[in-house]
Formats: C-alpha cells, sequence, structure tokens
C-alpha cells in the first residue's frame, strides 16, 4: 500500500473535532408556582427576583468526523447556519422562560432554565443538524456546564481565585539540592501567586429546579473549605498539611480535591475535576473519578505483555 497522497486528498478520511463559538445574550428567572416567594428566595436568592435578569452566553459546540476531499470535517457555513437557525435566533435578546416549550413551568414536566438545563436542550436542537462530540455553554466566565449527550446528566464548572504565597524545597534537603530540583522557587522567602482555581461537578440535572446541585452551597464549601482557608496565607508556614508537603500547583490541587470530595457528596453532586491555574504558563489538573496513572500503567503492561 502506497503512503503518499495527492496533495488535494491529503488526511481525507481521517477523524477531527472541531469546534464553534457562537454568543447570545438572555434573560431568566427561577421561579417555581408551586412554591411560595419565600420558598423560592430560600432555594435560588435573588435569581428568583421578578422579573428576572440577564446573562451574556457563550456556546461551545465541538463536533467530530472524518475530513472530507476539501480538507474540512463539515462546510462551516452549514455548521453556522445551524447553529444561528436552531439556537441563536430563538433565544437572543428573549426571556428564556418563555422561549421554548421545555421551560413552561406551568406543566408538570417544565424545568426551570439553568445553564445546565438549557446546554442539554440546546443539544437536543442540534443533534440532528450535527455531529455533536460535546456543548460547554458559560453564563459567565465564572460559571459552565458541559454536556455530552448523556440523557440527564451533565458537568457543571464554577471558577473562583485566591492569592497566596509558597516555596517550593524539601525539608531533608540541602540548598543545593532544592535548588536543582526546584529552580528559583526553592528561595529562601517564596514567592506568590494568583491561583484560579475551576471546581468541575458531575451529576444528574434536577427535572424541575433545572440544576444538577445546590450552587449557592457548592460556592459555600468552596468558599468556607479552600477559599477562606489558603487566600492571603504563606501555605508552608500557615497551612498544616503543607508544612510536611511540598505545595506544588499539583499538591495544591490534590489538597483540594482531597477537602472537597466528600462535601460535594454530601449535596448530591460528584467532585469530577480540580484545575488550579498558577500562572498563565502552568496549571494542574486532577481527574478525581479516575485514576490516569493507573490506565498509564495498564497501557505500559499491556505493551509489555505484547512484545513478549
Ligand atoms: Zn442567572
Ligand atoms: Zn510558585
Amino acid at each position: 500500500m502506497s503512503l503518499t497522497h495527492s496533495k488535494s486528498d491529503h488526511g481525507k478520511g481521517r477523524e477531527c473535532v472541531i469546534t464553534r463559538r457562537a454568543s447570545f445574550s438572555a434573560s431568566h428567572r427561577y421561579w417555581l408556582p408551586e412554591k411560595n416567594p419565600e420558598e423560592n428566595f430560600a432555594l435560588f436568592g435573588k435569581c428568583s427576583l421578578a422579573p428576572g435578569h440577564g446573562h451574556n452566553y457563550e456556546l461551545i459546540v465541538s463536533m467530530g468526523g472524518e475530513l472530507d476531499t476539501y480538507g474540512m470535517v463539515l462546510n462551516l457555513s452549514d455548521v453556522k447556519y445551524s447553529i444561528k437557525e436552531k439556537v441563536i435566533d430563538p433565544l437572543d435578546f428573549r426571556f428564556l422562560n418563555e422561549v421554548w416549550p421545555e421551560f413552561d413551568i406551568a406543566k408538570d414536566n417544565g424545568i426551570l432554565p439553568t445553564t445546565e438545563a438549557l446546554v442539554r436542550i440546546i443539544w437536543n436542537r442540534l443533534k440532528n443538524d450535527l455531529p455533536l462530540t460535546s456543548l460547554r455553554l458559560y453564563e459567565s466566565p465564572n460559571l459552565w456546564a458541559d454536556y455530552y449527550g448523556k440523557k440527564m446528566e451533565a458537568l457543571l464548572t464554577v471558577q473562583t481565585h485566591f492569592n497566596a504565597a509558597h516555596r517550593l524545597a524539601k525539608d531533608d534537603l540541602p540548598l543545593s539540592e532544592n535548588k536543582k530540583i526546584y529552580g528559583k522557587c526553592a528561595r529562601i522567602n517564596g514567592h506568590g501567586h494568583n491561583y484560579f482555581l475551576d471546581v468541575t461537578v458531575r451529576g444528574r440535572i434536577d427535572p424541575r429546579t433545572g440544576m444538577i446541585c445546590d450552587l449557592p452551597s457548592l460556592q459555600t464549601i468552596i468558599d468556607d473549605l479552600i477559599i477562606e482557608q489558603l487566600d492571603h496565607t504563606f501555605l508552608n508556614k500557615d497551612i498544616e498539611y503543607f508544612k510536611n508537603c511540598v505545595p506544588t500547583c499539583e499538591n495544591i490541587a490534590l489538597y483540594i480535591s482531597d477537602k472537597l470530595s466528600n462535601p460535594i457528596k454530601n449535596i448530591g453532586a460528584t467532585l469530577h475535576k480540580v484545575r488550579l491555574q498558577e500562572s498563565p504558563n502552568n496549571a494542574a489538573e486532577i481527574y478525581v473519578e479516575q485514576s490516569l496513572t493507573n490506565s498509564l500503567q495498564i497501557k505500559l503492561e499491556n505493551s509489555l505483555v505484547n512484545q513478549i
């Protein structure tokens, strides 16, 4: 078989995922007719206030397929047309509670237009037109939902930040050795970062409230257990855990995932991922639900078996 391709069909038949971004502005209100005003306020806070409030939403559509002879997965004009016709035109500058029948809460099966409920219904509007692999919907730069076509399951991410100082060095090593391992990060008096923390939870979208879990409770857990504890500290000295553990970005992300896992379970969701951005140049991600090391180990073992 020849491995050479003519210039015109380079890549044809090979798989690729493409993304397209679109944005719209819309308002919504979290209000259930079966609850009284006090109950609605207790559940949804200011989001329950009439007549509602708005967001500038951003939608990222991911699609997969094989390249055609023109070097494309899909014709972008068709992609743009479908997203505009099925999502942007119906939603832009509208009151979400009234645009689609799924959000008619006067009906028993109506659902509130939360980010996670909305991204799922957008998927249903687009799935017959486009070979979707995932959708991401940003309600704001600090809150977004991901959907992969798994019935009522979705991911919800909240982003927060804190500032802290640290020094990377192992107590049992001489300074010269620590400098070899950690570079400038081993300097005696430490240095600081503005950390960005993304916490992603997975769960089932409630068919009525449209929520994976109670968002204010999730934010309170993150604020109380992480932000309040770590913000404006010198991690090595102020946080007991890091007196014996080098506070690398990876170790801080692990510490955060261990702290959050059970409290998030207690509000009915599962901690899926913790991403800690230490600087524009480096970040650490902990996939709480799967062991990357184990899967790498299995691959390694399989390749060894194959060699024998
Ligand atoms: Zn809102
Ligand atoms: Zn550092």
